[in-house]
């Protein structure tokens, strides 16, 4: 064994098999790829899967852009949290001396990117952040709550060799909003869900409790108090490592913070609570590429017919 081959990781290990079978296009940046045809059947198979759950329980389906509003992004405290997750867009706002002096430093091989200007829209960091703001318009809910199915490509600045650790990922959720009691048996009913869909599928999995990445010293006593109130969940998947498996759907309950932060209001006025739960589909068809091998057509005859019918 060469040296080189030695210090490789098992996810690069993974990452560089992805992109030999040709599912993973490299575009020079790490955690950023194009996807080949295959790979997009067996994430588009998952997401009809999914979907069927959606139609039986009348779940709003919607669809934003993979951008949200940067006024709502402000609202929504993410920069408070996870500044270091962020992808904010900028673009040139100057005038004819300024593209001048832009092309200059261009041409120079300098840093131009500084007189940039931050834009009206951010990437989005998590399919249902424009899905607040929207209620936040529509008013007080139904004594029932509502019930909806949101999908969008995020952004997460975590670069990294780790095929399963993407910059940008489609994120499937349903997000449920009511009482405190609805929204909490929807996480139960999912966290069930989950695992029989998961377990469908032939994949190994485990859930366990856990915490999202919140930044600085301030951001671990709320990691901690996230564990310790059982707010996240998620279902892990082996697919680089058995002792450290991938999160592949989390189930967040995030009590009353969204209800009070936008003023969704429950039909008796108190502010709704929520919950969601999130498939990250890339993680998904990587796991199944892992465990059932990176030609689909041979993949064992019950994944087959679970996903293709
Ligand atoms: P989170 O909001 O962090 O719980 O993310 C929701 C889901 O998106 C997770 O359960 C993952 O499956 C997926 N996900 C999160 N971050 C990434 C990433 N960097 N690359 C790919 N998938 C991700
Ligand atoms: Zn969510």
């Amino acid at each position: 064994m060469t040296e080189a081959s030695e210090s490789t990781t098992p996810e690069e290990a993974y990452l560089r098999a992805l992109i030999a079978n040709g599912l993973l296009i490299p575009m020079g940046v790490d955690g950023v790829y194009g996807r080949s045809a295959v790979f997009e059947d067996v994430l588009d198979r998952f997401g009809a899967l999914v979907s069927g759950w959606g139609v039986e329980n009348g779940a709003e389906a919607i669809r934003f852009p993979p951008v949200m509003n940067r006024h709502d992004f402000e609202h929504s405290g993410y920069m408070k949290n996870f500044p270091q997750l962020a992808g904010t867009i900028h673009s040139f706002c100057g005038n004819d001396r300024d593209h001048l002096a832009l092309r200059k430093k261009m041409e120079a091989g300098e840093d131009w990117t500084a007189d940039q200007k931050a834009i009206d829209i951010v990437v989005t960091p998590a399919a249902c952040y424009s899905l607040y703001p929207m209620m936040a318009k529509r008013g007080a809910l139904k004594p029932e709550g509502a019930l909806f199915d949101v999908y969008s490509w995020c952004l997460r600045h975590e670069p990294s060799l780790d095929p399963a650790r993407m910059q940008l990922f489609r994120m499937r959720e349903y997000v449920r909003l009511g009482s405190a009691e609805q929204v909490f048996d929807f996480r139960q009913q999912w966290m069930e869900r989950g695992q029989k869909l998961i377990a469908s599928l032939e994949l190994p999995a485990s859930l366990d409790v856990a915490n999202d990445p919140f930044f600085g010293r301030q951001g671990k006593l709320l990691a901690d108090s996230q564990r310790e109130l059982n707010l996240k969940f998620e279902l892990l998947i082996p697919i680089t490592s058995t002792e450290k498996p991938t999160a592949c759907l989390s189930f967040n309950y995030a009590q009353d913070y969204f209800g009070q932060l936008w003023s969704i209001p429950m039909a008796d006025g108190t502010p709704c609570h929520s919950a969601c739960v999130a498939f990250g589909m890339e993680r998904i068809a990587l796991a199944l590429f892992r465990h059932h091998g990176f030609d689909p057509k041979r993949w064992p005859e019950s994944v087959r017919r679970t996903l293709w019918g």
